[in-house]
């Protein structure tokens, strides 16, 4: 589907450079795994960035990619540890950060995730930014354990909390902690090095967003490793430059909301110039990621697909 392919061509543009979608689905996955500390991984291949716990007790993942390479993944997990899989976190619901929720549970392991990724997993999803309806997954890919506000796995020595964001890249984000890890998944609230997708249609906004970032920044201390939904592994001083990036570019955005601008008017005022060129060449065009703005902070909560934005 276009979601899931535009999804694959956005993580192959980042890892191996700028393959047509075609190619991309011939090319084998890279993954590329790095260890944060004693217990805790990240992983990089085909969609969102995963996070493993691997220890004592067993293994749990954050996130696990899209559904065509699972097989590859856990093959990837497993070269960290041979443990089966206890728990898989979703960050959210998309299909780049929930793709082997079907195989992996079939193995075993429970899926944990936010009420809403539960209740957008089970219905049909249309999607105004995609212009495209995404159908309710089968029952063996949905979380079996979902919560409100948050959930905490005491595993591995230390208690690994997943924190909800309202209403923030979705409306069912969850922000993992790794306390003793000093390690923070931030989920899709943070696209490390371009701009970042806001899924209005699925309850994000960009007040959100911020909300999220500064949370995890409260989590954080300076030598928190931070794990971004997409790009590569980050630190804090590169999430608070990110997290003042997202609040000047809405304050300018909101300078013009607040002249009356219309929309295409906001575009063409061209309130993100600063960041255009550094973030806004690889996946979401500034017209987008005005248009992700404009709309959170007048309320809309759905995309508005206009001429320059097509
Ligand atoms: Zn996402």
């Amino acid at each position: 589907m276009k979601f899931r392919l535009a999804i694959r061509c956005l993580t192959t543009v980042l890892l191996a450079g700028f393959f047509t979608v075609g190619q991309a689905q011939e090319n084998p996955v890279q993954f590329q795994t790095i260890k944060l500390s004693d217990q805790v991984y990240m992983l990089r291949g085909r969609g969102g960035n995963v996070g493993i716990s691997a220890g004592t007790d067993g293994v749990f993942i954050i996130d696990d990619q899209v559904a065509p390479i699972t097989s590859e993944l856990q093959a990837a997990i497993a070269k960290v540890s041979q443990q089966p899989i206890r728990f898989v976190i979703n960050t959210h619901y998309h299909g780049d950060h929930t793709g082997g929720n079907e195989a992996i549970g079939a193995t075993g392991a429970v899926i944990v995730a936010h009420d809403k990724v539960h209740q957008r997993m089970s219905t049909d999803q249309f999607n105004n930014f995609w212009n495209e309806t995404t159908p309710a997954y089968p029952k063996g890919a949905l979380p079996v354990v979902s919560f409100s506000e948050r959930v905490t796995l005491h595993l591995n020595g230390e208690a690994a909390t997943v924190y909800h964001v309202p209403n923030a890249h979705t409306d069912g984000d969850g922000i993992v902690h790794f306390p003793r890890s000093n390690v923070i998944h931030m989920g899709d609230l943070y696209f490390n090095g371009l701009y970042p997708f806001v899924d209005l249609d699925g309850g994000g906004t960009v007040q959100g967003m911020i909300a999220g970032v500064k949370l995890g920044l409260s989590l954080a201390n300076e030598d928190t490793k931070i794990i971004p939904g997409h790009g590569p592994l980050s630190t804090t001083a590169e999430l608070k430059t990110y997290c003042d990036f997202l609040v000047r570019a809405t304050a300018n955005v909101q300078a013009l909301v607040d002249q009356g601008a219309s929309l295409e008017a906001a575009i063409e005022a061209r309130p993100t110039a600063d960041w255009d060129e550094s973030l806004g060449k690889v996946w979401i065009t500034p017209a987008q990621w005005v248009t992700f703005i404009y709309n959170s902070l007048t309320g809309k909560t759905t995309y508005t697909r206009i001429d320059a934005n097509q």
